[in-house]
């Protein structure tokens, strides 16, 4: 299985280069060369067996023999056995056909545990086999940072610095990151806001001999390696709802576009599913960009659902290469003008492709409030914003013929102001977490200076050449 960019100009490689690599050389993302399938027989197979067994039947045919099979089984089974539900990603039932898939029950309580979990191993068995170390580095206004740091803390080959906006997370997010004492983990607050880390870490990419002189390395949400193991919990929630007999349709809380790529990738992998759709909060540029056929970035409106507050959803170049029939030039073109003008057209084309298993709607802050009041009179289930916003949506179909997934993509404990608004309930931290405010942090402040940072990152990177 080879990867290829979706703007055709970057060397094409194998799983493992691709995962190293993250973003292509020539600014695109890299895609299979051609979609694995799994046959019906297999698909129907994958019902009541354990998640990571699933997972290793989903994530092998990308693989394709780059870490030898017993290896990999070993890394899936170990990267789901912390987390705190046995099912790791159960189902739990809202109403008639409508059922929530939680995916918050990994170390940070949000979705990216699913993905991270699976990718940190992964690199450090491509390091430790090449007697290779790095030195990975990431800005975080939250939730990603926790799921990154989890993920890698105690890593043999790989040290991991975060940077986050000093007194500008809230507390239990600074926590979550600041409480992980393992001597790799290193936690950077900015004299700043989330803007000037992000620039600071782009610095710190752009000084080429800095980047090599450390192996600098990222994470972030176009990386391949964490798609992949988001593809797994569309087949298992399908299965678990009659598929592949019955097609789900799954609703999807979208920001990049990473977690609703995946479900595209199941679907061409041949899992049945009667449609994705985008749930966007009122940062809408995905519902905008499927109703008028223009891609048009607008400012940010903060909301409940801060991990969604964003304008350009970097994920959705990989769809766009799809729906140009994976002609390069046309991705190629479009990004062009995006950089330049900030908007581009779809071809009649691409929307034709789009409009076959995508729809997009919009849930506003107060229909997203009113979700979770309501759900938990109905129900008594709690749900964070950034689930409210997928569930409004769902709500709104009536009596489907389908089971309607939405997926829930954090522990409403992570958003407690938020729930407690909407709702007038606190909701708790899980047991794990229950002393999180009475354990010791440890946390460097630095200036915003990207010289300042360098100096740090080299003074205790083991990455460092000698
Ligand atoms: C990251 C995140 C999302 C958005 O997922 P994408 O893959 O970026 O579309 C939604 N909800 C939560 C809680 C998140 O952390």
């Amino acid at each position: 299985m080879k990867y290829i960019s979706t703007r055709g100009g970057a060397p094409v490689l194998g799983f493992c280069d691709a995962v190293m690599t993250g973003l292509a050389r020539d600014g695109g993302l890299y895609v299979p060369q051609a979609w694995p399938t799994l046959s019906g027989a297999k698909i129907a197979g994958l019902a009541g067996k354990p998640f990571a067994d699933v997972a290793f039947e989903v994530i092998a045919p990308f693989v394709d023999g780059e870490i030898p099979d017993d290896i990999l089984r070993e890394i899936v089974g170990a990267a789901y056995a912390g987390f705190s539900h046995e099912a790791v990603t159960p189902l739990v039932q809202l109403a008639p056909n409508h059922f929530v898939l939680e995916l918050f029950h990994g170390p940070s309580l949000a979705f990216k545990d699913v993905a991270m979990q699976f990718l940190a191993p992964v690199i450090d068995h491509i390091l430790g086999r090449a007697g290779r170390r790095a030195t990975i580095i990431g800005a975080t206004s939250g939730d990603t940072g926790s799921a990154a740091i989890e993920a890698f803390r105690g890593r043999d080959n790989i040290d991991i610095f975060i940077l986050h906006p000093k007194g500008r997370t809230s507390e239990i997010q600074r926590r979550q990151m600041t409480t992980v004492l393992d001597p790799n983990v290193y936690n950077i607050a900015i004299e700043g806001n989330f803007d000037d880390c992000q620039n600071l870490v782009k610095a710190l990419f752009n000084d080429l001999q800095f980047r090599d002189e450390v192996a600098l390395s990222g994470v972030n949400s176009i990386n391949w390696g964490r798609i992949v193991a988001q593809i797994t919990y569309y087949f298992v929630a399908a299965v678990a709802l009659g598929g592949p007999a019955r097609a789900p349709l799954f609703c999807v809380p979208t920001g990049n576009f990473g977690d609703i790529f995946a479900g595209y990738c199941a679907h061409r992998m041949g899992l049945p599913l009667s449609g994705l759709v985008i749930a966007t909060n009122e940062n809408d540029i995905l519902r905008r960009a499927l109703e008028t056929g223009r891609y048009q970035v607008d400012t940010v409106i903060p909301t409940t659902s801060p991990s969604m507050d964003i304008q350009i959803s970097s994920n959705f170049e990989r769809l766009l290469f799809e729906a140009a029939d994976r002609e390069a030039a046309v991705v190629e073109r479009q990004m062009a003008a995006l950089k330049q003008s900030g908007s581009f057209d779809l071809t009649p084309a691409q929307r034709e492709f789009i409009a076959q298993i995508f729809t997009a709607a919009t849930a506003t802050r107060v229909q997203v409030a009113e979700t979770q009041k309501n759900t938990l009179a109905a129900t008594g289930c709690l749900l964070d914003p950034h689930t409210a916003v997928a569930a409004t949506i769902a709500g709104q179909t009536n009596a489907p013929q389908h089971p309607i997934v939405t997926l829930a993509t954090a522990d409403p404990a992570k958003f407690p102001d938020a729930v407690m608004a909407a709702t007038g309930v606190r909701p708790a931290l899980p047991p794990q977490l229950a002393d999180l405010t009475s354990r010791q942090e440890r946390v460097n402040v630095l200036a915003n200076e990207v010289g300042e940072v360098e100096q740090f990152i080299l003074a205790h990177t083991r990455a460092t050449k000698e």
